[in-house]
């Protein structure tokens, strides 16, 4: 995730002029200017792993966007938080909590979170052809 490497083979990420590749669970009824500031757990993917995958396993791809994003940062953890209790540490809610947070040191983090911006849709089979183009 610091890296920015490839959430399925761990080489570099696919990076062009518009931004690095993500593929991302589909919401765009969430919000309006979706994807924009999305905080993900998700690390960027290359254009390899994305038309391996795809071709190999088409339903997992069905409710998945792909997204060029300019500019992205650590910004967060996922985790468990705690608060302090009479016998020590109490578990609560799940969730994600940003660094400068003042509970951040009572999270058990588990994933770092990064903030999306600069985003743009783009359609896969542009991306992966763009690949079989340049290879010829
Ligand atoms: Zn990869």
């Amino acid at each position: 995730m610091t890296k920015l490497l490839c959430q399925v083979c761990g080489g570099p990420a696919d990076e062009d002029h518009r931004g690095v590749l993500w593929l991302i669970e589909d919401s765009r009824e969430d919000y309006e200017g979706w994807p924009e500031d999305l905080l993900t757990t998700h690390p960027p993917i290359c254009l390899p792993c994305v038309g391996n995958a795809r071709a190999e396993c088409p339903h997992l791809w069905a409710g998945s966007v792909a997204l060029r994003v300019g500019r992205s940062e650590v910004c967060a953890v996922y985790g468990r938080r705690y608060a302090p209790g009479r016998l020590g540490p109490v578990p609560t809610e799940v969730g994600v909590v940003a660094f400068e947070a003042p509970v951040a040191a009572w999270v058990m983090a588990s994933q770092l979170v990064r903030s999306l911006s600069d985003c743009s849709v783009v359609s896969l089979d542009d991306e992966l052809d763009t690949v079989a183009a340049s290879r010829h």
